[in-house]
């Protein structure tokens, strides 16, 4: 179902209007976002330290992401063009060829005790995984209030690497993120596996590398919506299946590859709140896995069934629940905006845009190329930084367009010109 249609041609006060009409705001919300009521100024300064003020960035929304068989609207943060008008764009084909699956493999973080100076690796490895029971029992006594909400320490595993010998933790944190709730834990076995294996603790710390938190996003595209010309279709999902192959063999493509799948990621992780920071040391290093960095997503053309099938999976260790998120008013205008989804469903949801991201960059590149779809927004940016009136801007873009190619300068010499005309 095709939901709030022409939205991109409506003015920011509209959009919100129609948010309200299809009963995706409350007003108040609605209030928070026409009023521009973001983050207040004593909240940041509790947050973190020196602060002078706060920091605005564009706060967008992508239409049209039908995931799992229920429509979503999702809010981007970010300042670079065309990354919500790609994600809308692959959304809307998407959507037409039956939107996207999710799976969560798991929901877990995990942590580590490194520990040096280990005389017998094999008798402390031994010693520590026979108090196994006792250990996830003392980490769960150490921070209570995640067990009361159904999650808890889960597993404890050895391994030997290098001078070290290194325990895991792996924790269950329900709808937190889990970093400072891991900490906590390791902190408190950190005595007890130092006596049990004789070695010295180096460091307690959280994992970025959330292997156990890996979510799935799948979706199967029809040839028809790639091109009405089947022999284009057909075309174009053969270079698409060739790009993913060569974000395989090629690091250089790979990095540039994964990036623009973040482009839609991040948006979406800062536009909850979330550890944009974390999911991205997370992602990479998961990209990099086979000892060789890697692009995240997969495209495969199966022209028989006449399909374009593509998966992406990653970690997406995301909460709903603390850090930031429950202080920020438009952090919580994003999670009402998405449906309230759990950390897991939100999992989903980004890993989604993520692989509509990756659909509209690929497509681009591989028919018409990128600079295209880009050049356009790329003299708006260009009227907007000469400092053109918003009356002005459409005007010079036009006149930009057709004096290719353009910068700065000449987006000047054209505004001054405009003006004296
Ligand atoms: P918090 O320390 O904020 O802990 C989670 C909070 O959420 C707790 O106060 C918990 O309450 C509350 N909560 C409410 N409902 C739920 C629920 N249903 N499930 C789980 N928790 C709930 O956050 P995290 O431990 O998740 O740590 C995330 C923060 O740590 C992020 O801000 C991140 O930037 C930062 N961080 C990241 C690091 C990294 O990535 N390497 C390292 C260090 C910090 P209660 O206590 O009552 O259960």
């Amino acid at each position: 179902m095709a939901r709030l249609p022409g939205f991109a041609k409506l003015s920011p006060t509209e959009r919100i209007e129609a948010l309200l009409k299809e009963g995706l705001l409350t007003w108040d919300e609605a209030q928070i976002l026409k009023e521009q009521k973001g983050l207040p100024l004593s909240i940041a300064d509790q947050l973190t330290e020196n602060v002078l003020s706060t920091f605005d960035l564009p706060f967008s929304l992508a239409p049209y992401f039908l995931i799992n068989g229920r429509d979503y609207v999702l809010p981007m943060v970010t300042e670079e063009p065309s990354v919500v008008a790609a994600a809308s764009f692959a959304a809307k084909l998407i959507q037409r060829s039956g939107g996207f699956t999710t799976q969560v493999h798991q929901r877990q973080m995990i942590g580590e005790i490194a520990l040096t100076d280990v005389e017998d690796v094999e008798v402390a490895s031994k010693r520590i995984l026979e108090d196994k029971e006792t250990l996830l029992q003392l980490a769960n006594e150490a921070y209570p209030s995640i067990v009361k909400r159904g999650g808890g320490a889960r597993d404890l595993w050895v391994e030997n690497k290098g001078d070290f010998l290194i325990v895991y933790l792996a924790v269950d944190p329900k709808e937190a993120m889990g970093a400072n709730m891991l900490n906590t834990m390791l902190e408190a076995l950190t005595d007890r596996i130092q006596k049990l294996s004789g070695g010295q603790a180096l460091m307690a710390i959280l994992s970025n590398l959330a292997t156990r938190s890996l979510v799935s996003a799948r979706c199967a595209i029809d040839f028809k919506v790639l091109s009405r010309n089947p022999e284009e279709a057909i075309e174009i999902a053969h270079r698409m299946e060739l790009a993913s192959q060569l974000a395989q063999v090629d690091p250089y493509r790979a990095a540039t590859h994964n990036k623009g799948i973040f482009n839609g990621i991040d948006a979406l992780v800062l536009a909850t709140g979330n550890d944009w920071r974390a999911i991205e040391a997370g992602a990479h290093a998961y990209a990099a896995q086979s000892g060789s960095y890697k692009g995240l997503s997969h495209w495969t053309s199966q022209p028989k069934e006449k399909k374009l099938y593509g998966e992406i999976t990653l970690p997406m260790p995301v909460a709903t629940k603390g850090g930031s998120i429950g202080l920020n008013p438009t952090v919580q205008v994003s999670h009402r905006l998405l449906g309230e989804p759990s950390a897991i469903e939100l999992a989903g949801i980004i890993a989604s845009l993520g692989l509509a991201q990756n659909f509209a960059a690929l497509k681009a590149l591989v028919t018409t190329g990128i600079q295209a779809g880009h050049m356009k927004l790329q003299a708006r940016s260009l009227a907007l930084l000469a400092g053109a009136k918003e009356e002005e801007v459409p005007r010079l873009v036009s006149q930009l367009l057709e004096n290719k190619p353009f910068n700065l300068e000449k987006a000047q010499t054209l505004l001054q010109e405009l003006r004296k005309s």
